[in-house]
C-alpha cells in the first residue's frame, strides 16, 4: 500500500514533516515546499499509486472530493482570485514525484504564470479516427 522510498508515502505516514493543512483516512493535503504562488497545495492519497490511471475510482474519489473545499480555503486564505488544478502524469508531462498528487496553483490577474497552450485543429477525417480509436480503448 506504501512505498519506504516514496517522498510521499513517507509524507503521508508522517514519517517526514509537511506544512499540513487538512488530513483524512485516504488524503492530506499539504503546501507545496516549493510554491508556484503562495499557498499553492498539494493532495495526495495516502496509498501509493504513480499515475492516476492506476487508482480504482473510488480511490480517485476519496482525494478528489476535496478539491472544492480545499479551493474554497485557498482562496479565502491568499486573497486570490483563482486557481488551477494540475495533476501530471509521466515525465513527459512533468511528473517529477512518482506519487499522485493534485496540484492547487492560486492565481491572480496579471500574474506572471502561464503555460504554453498551442491549440491545434484535425484535419478532414482525424478527429472521427480519434474518437473511434478511444472509444474502442474504452471498451478494451
Ligand atoms: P510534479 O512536477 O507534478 O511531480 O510536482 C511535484 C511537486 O512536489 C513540486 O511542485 C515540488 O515542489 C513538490 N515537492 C517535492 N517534495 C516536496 C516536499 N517534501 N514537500 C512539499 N512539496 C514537495
Ligand atoms: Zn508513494
Amino acid at each position: 500500500m506504501s512505498d519506504a522510498s516514496c517522498i510521499f508515502c513517507r509524507i503521508g505516514k508522517g514519517e517526514i514533516p509537511s506544512m499540513k493543512v487538512f488530513e483524512d483516512d485516504a488524503t492530506l493535503a499539504f503546501l507545496d515546499i516549493n510554491p508556484l504562488a503562495e499557498g499553492h497545495l498539494l493532495i495526495i492519497p495516502k496509498v501509493h499509486r504513480e499515475r492516476l490511471e492506476e487508482m480504482s475510482p473510488d480511490e480517485v474519489a476519496a482525494v478528489t472530493r476535496h478539491l472544492p473545499r480545499l479551493g474554497r480555503a485557498v482562496m479565502a486564505a491568499t486573497g486570490a482570485q483563482a486557481y488551477n488544478v494540475l495533476q501530471n502524469n509521466g515525465a513527459a508531462a512533468q511528473q517529477s514525484v512518482g506519487h499522485v498528487h493534485f496540484h492547487i496553483i492560486p492565481r491572480r490577474e496579471g500574474d506572471s504564470l502561464g503555460y504554453r497552450w498551442p491549440a491545434g485543429s484535425y484535419p478532414a477525417g482525424r478527429g472521427e479516427e480519434l474518437r473511434k480509436a478511444v472509444i474502442a480503448a474504452l471498451g478494451a
